[in-house]
């Protein structure tokens, strides 16, 4: 019976897995997990203990080996020793990686971490959306012309599960809030699902727990597929029409990953390098390399000079990691942050407006900590979103915004719900007051933003 060896990546599913269907069609399957020791950027600590707990769940599923080292040398040798054809769902971030071990291998790869290829989706001149909603429009009418048909599970042999590292004390909190791996992704799917059912809504400004859908790991990992997720939420809606304006709402935010990839294929170097190059003259603190693991310096851009005053904006970043900043809802976010790897959307966007416009401190700062301690960090969604609160990106309008932290409570936590979990201190007497008064910060980043708001 011809083998196949399935490369996974961020596709830590058997249902809807489009290389491993057709791997399973021809005869034995063996998945093979790579801890790349030299490609793409290496995997932040939070989402580094999910993929490892997501990967041992799936290796109950199908046989699974596990290595470390660089794959453009271990794909061609455990091919050649097992005989085996290769395989893989495509990934966006390490191209060139790929091709190369497609052409040592001539491996098949198929679709299956996005709705549509990020080249599929272009303006009628062909180029690329730089904006969200006729990206979406051009979206939604090629899933009409060509709607997601998930595919069931092949059945498997099973496999041997692979050992799970053991956690480290800092990410007890993690293992409280999280569930990795595709069974417990379908389950809060559906669960969801049943919430819209139930008149319980969808709402993405709703600070609740459970009013969004607590997927972005799920998805960042492939432990759904997209294309099931969209597919299944369609016919619910059309099943619900009740509560089908939610089910559309919900639809409308997976469809900017699909943007934030879009952008990412077609900006590969999103996470370094601003999006609109007048802000390469912005005059953000850049404290070089500062960022919390050990490729950094890798990842570190030599023609970005670190700023004279790096100590002062180091304890000023120390302070919004930890969740120091005085501001209650900023610190209740990055509290969230660290004890759960996730945080609400609109959080993640006051506080980084925080950091990036009242502390004037680099969106890169913000991104790098957040790619280390969101679960849910990846490669194209991170550096996007920062660029966006930070005004340097595509679509990022009004790039003046200075969120106010005190109206956005007020309008987001009327109840200081969310601020009381997170950060219950914050709001007895005493608490410091903010690190940097709220109204001359926000002065200041506007007379910074104007003095770049003509130049091209
Ligand atoms: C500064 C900043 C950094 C971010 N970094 C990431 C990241 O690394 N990875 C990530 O998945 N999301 C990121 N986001 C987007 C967003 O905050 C999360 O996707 C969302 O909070 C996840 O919660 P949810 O699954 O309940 O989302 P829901 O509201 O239920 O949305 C459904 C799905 O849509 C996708 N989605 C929603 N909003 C966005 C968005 N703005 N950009 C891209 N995808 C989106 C996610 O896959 C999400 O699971 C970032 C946002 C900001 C402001």
């Amino acid at each position: 019976m011809p083998t196949t060896l399935v490369w996974f990546r961020d596709d830590l599913r058997v249902a809807d897995n489009p290389a491993l269907s057709w791997a399973a069609s021809r005869g034995e399957v063996t998945g093979l997990l790579i801890d790349d020791t030299s490609g793409p950027r290496p995997l932040g600590r939070a989402a580094a203990w999910w993929r490892d707990r997501s990967a041992a769940e799936l290796s109950t599923k199908v046989p699974l080996i596990r290595k470390t080292g660089d794959p453009r040398e271990i794909v061609p040798r455990l091919a050649r020793e097992l005989g085996a054809e290769v395989a893989w769902n495509r990934r966006y971030d390490a191209p060139e990686l790929d091709a190369e071990v497609k052409s040592a291998t001539g491996a098949r790869t198929f679709p299956g971490f996005l709705l549509a290829e990020p080249w599929e989706i272009n303006s009628g001149a062909g180029t690329p959306y730089r904006v969200f909603t006729p990206f979406y429009k051009a979206l939604q009418q090629h899933l009409i012309a060509h709607p997601p048909q998930p595919t069931a599970a092949p059945t498997l042999p099973g496999g041997t599960p692979l050992a799970v590292p053991d956690s480290p004390v800092w990410a007890n909190g993690l293992a409280q809030h999280n569930i990795p791996g595709e069974d417990a992704a379908l389950a809060r799917f559906h669960a969801f699902l049943e919430g819209l059912a139930d008149g319980h809504g969808y709402d993405n400004n709703d600070l609740r727990p459970g009013a969004t859908s607590r997927l972005s790991a799920h998805l960042r990992f492939g432990e759904l597929s997209p294309g099931y997720v969209w597919a299944e939420t369609a016919a619910f809606a059309d099943e619900h029409p009740a509560a089908a304006p939610h089910a559309w709402a919900f639809l409308r935010q997976v469809a900017w990953r699909e943007f934030a990839w879009h952008r990412f294929y077609h900006l590969p170097d999103l996470a370094v390098h601003n999006v609109r190059s007048q802000f390469d003259r912005f005059e953000w603190a850049w404290s070089g390399n500062a960022a919390p693991w050990k490729h950094a310096q890798a990842f570190a851009d030599p023609a970005m000079e670190p700023d004279p005053e790096a100590a002062q904006h180091l304890s000023q970043l120390a302070q919004w990691q930890r969740g120091e900043t005085g501001v209650p809802l900023v610190d209740a976010g990055m509290r969230e942050l660290w004890e759960t790897g996730t945080m609400h959307n609109r959080v993640r966007m006051v506080a980084g407006s925080w950091l990036t416009k009242n502390l004037g401190i680099h969106w890169r700062h913000g991104e790098e900590w957040f790619w280390d301690t969101l679960v849910d960090a990846d490669a194209a969604s991170n550096p996007f979103n920062w660029q966006w609160v930070a005004g340097s990106g595509d679509d990022a309008a009004p790039y003046f915004r200075v969120f106010n932290p005190l109206t956005q409570q007020e309008k987001f936590d009327p109840s200081g719900a969310y601020v009381s979990r997170w950060a219950p201190q914050a709001l007895l007497p005493g608490y410091p007051e903010p690190m940097v008064d709220i109204k001359a910060s926000r002065k200041t980043a506007l007379l910074a933003y104007d003095d770049i708001k003509n130049d091209k």
